[in-house]
């Protein structure tokens, strides 16, 4: 989608730090972390958000905790433990209408993050 930030960043059109991508996720460091791992997983295909996501999208949901799973590896967070998190909607505060998946770490994060 054109005015999609997230879909410029997959088209190299905005710069980002991408640590990770195959034929179906991106991942790369969030602009503005809270935590001392936190990183955006995203699918190449645009979708709006967790609610657009059907049985068809399996594939695409495997990619994105494999690669969420090898990203924790990579960055010493995944014997500590982490979350992955999506936010749909306005009450989630989702700010960015491409689906993404936070993968945070490297800190207690407590009961919730948001
Ligand atoms: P949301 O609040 O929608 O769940 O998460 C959106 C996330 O995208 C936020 O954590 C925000 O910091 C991050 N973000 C927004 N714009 C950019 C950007 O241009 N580059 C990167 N790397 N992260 C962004
Ligand atoms: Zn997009």
């Amino acid at each position: 989608v054109n005015s999609c930030i997230f879909c410029k960043i997959i088209a190299g059109e905005i710069p980002a730090e991408i640590i990770y991508s195959d034929d179906f996720v991106v991942a790369f460091s969030d602009i503005a972390p809270k935590a001392p791992v936190h990183i955006l997983l995203i699918p190449k295909r645009h979708l709006r958000g967790a609610n657009e996501l059907l049985t068809d999208d399996a594939e695409l949901l495997s990619h994105i905790f494999s690669a969420a799973n090898v990203l924790a590896k990579k960055f010493n967070i995944d014997k500590s433990g982490y979350r992955v998190i999506t936010n749909n909607g306005k009450d989630a505060g989702q700010s960015v209408d491409h689906l993404h998946f936070h993968l945070l770490g490297g800190k207690d994060l407590g009961d919730l993050v948001g």
